[in-house]
């Protein structure tokens, strides 16, 4: 089968060559991120292999569909970017890769909160400079702080043990589906405003639907104790990044540490360092101290890319066979209801 991967990068096309291809399956490299205007370029291609920030509109799929595409393969697990919808009413297959590595993920969560709370990356330039004051730099210890996770799935039970059984962290947890292997750890189960109202840090692990948008607003920051740290390594769009800002500067968000941004797609995976930056929420919020904002980096280890890769070459080999995708099948019942008060 002929795929054209979208958003494509050196290192994506390292792992994908590098990957066991039994069948043989070519791909055409593409850079530019798939949009109603480049999804020409996928004309007479049976697959398409999109990235997180390509765009997946109903527009796209029937452009898509008219070129004669059946099967959208994300080489990511979340899939908030594709109208799934537009996809079953044009006969768009949807595969993902559910799981690729939730540890690059996870670790890459416990380092961000280390490196904020402790300020490890603000050492690591004052350093550099000669600058060996620890003005500035107090932190404060893990053990026995409050840590709300929100979204217990791989990722975030993975977070939530780490946090609890590692670090001796009190664990909050919210989910439509409570773990009982959390629970048998001593993570507690709660609604939002109770994580909120309780939680030193809050660490989100949920995906982006609907029902999760913005779930960190003016609202549920107003609940949140004074100097509240946030971690987002889950989709941008979970948090309201003005709202942030305010809450950061009036001191009840005392760190935010973000993988990920709403506004990202036009942004991150690029090196735009000679650039002016337009994006005057994201400059504002490059300004405060107590940020650290890293560029979608938390699924790049060696093994996560070898593994999508993988999964996605075996993604496209059931479907050309006519097998069912399991697991990675996206279809409009995966997405999750939301349980009352859940938001
Ligand atoms: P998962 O599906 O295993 O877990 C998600 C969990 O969220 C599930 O337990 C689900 O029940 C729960 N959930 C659903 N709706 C909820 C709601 N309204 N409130 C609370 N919980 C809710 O997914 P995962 O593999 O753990 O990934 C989590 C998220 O991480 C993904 O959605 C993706 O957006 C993001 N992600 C980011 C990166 C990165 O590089 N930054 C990489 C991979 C995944």
């Amino acid at each position: 089968m002929r795929i054209a991967m979208y958003s494509t990068k050196p290192y994506d096309r390292r792992s994908f060559e590098a990957a066991a291809n039994p069948q043989g399956h070519a791909f055409t490299f593409l850079e530019p991120r798939l949009t109603r205007d480049t999804a020409v370029l996928a004309r007479g291609t049976e697959a398409v292999c999109p990235f997180v920030n390509d765009d997946l509109s109903a527009p796209v799929l029937e452009a898509l569909a008219a070129g004669g595409t059946r099967l959208v393969a994300l080489r990511c697990a979340g899939f908030n970017n594709v109208d799934l919808h537009a996809a079953a009413r044009l006969g768009i297959t949807v595969a993902r890769v559910p799981a690729y590595s939730p540890h690059a993920v996870a670790e890459f969560t416990i380092g961000l909160l280390l490196s904020l709370v402790r300020g490890i990356h603000r050492a690591w330039q004052r350093t550099r400079d000669g600058n060996f004051a620890l003005d500035g730099l107090l932190g404060f210890d893990l053990h026995g702080r409050t840590v709300g996770v929100v979204g217990t799935g791989k990722i975030g039970a993975l977070v939530a043990r780490g946090l609890a059984a590692g670090f001796g962290c009190r664990v909050l947890a919210q989910d439509v589906r409570p773990d009982p292997a959390l629970q048998a750890i001593g993570v507690a189960y709660a609604d939002i405003r109770t994580i909120a109202a309780q939680s030193d840090i809050i660490t989100l692990h949920c995906p982006l639907t609907p029902e999760t948008h913005h779930l960190i607003r003016a609202e549920t920051l107003a609940l949140a104790r004074p100097g509240l740290v946030l971690v987002n390594t889950s989709r941008g769009g979970l948090i309201d990044a003005e709202a942030a800002i305010e809450a950061l500067k009036t001191g009840r968000l005392g760190g935010l540490a973000i993988d990920v941004y709403e506004q990202e797609a036009d942004l991150f995976f690029e090196d735009l360092s000679n650039e002016i930056l337009t994006d005057d929420v994201l400059a504002r919020l490059l300004t405060f101290p107590n940020v650290l904002v890293t560029g979608h980096q938390a699924f790049f280890t060696r093994e996560a890319l070898g593994a999508i890769a993988a999964t996605t070459l075996d993604n496209a080999s059931r479907f050309a066979a006519g097998q069912p995708l399991g697991a990675a099948a996206v279809t409009e019942a995966a997405v999750v209801p939301q349980q009352d008060g859940a938001r």
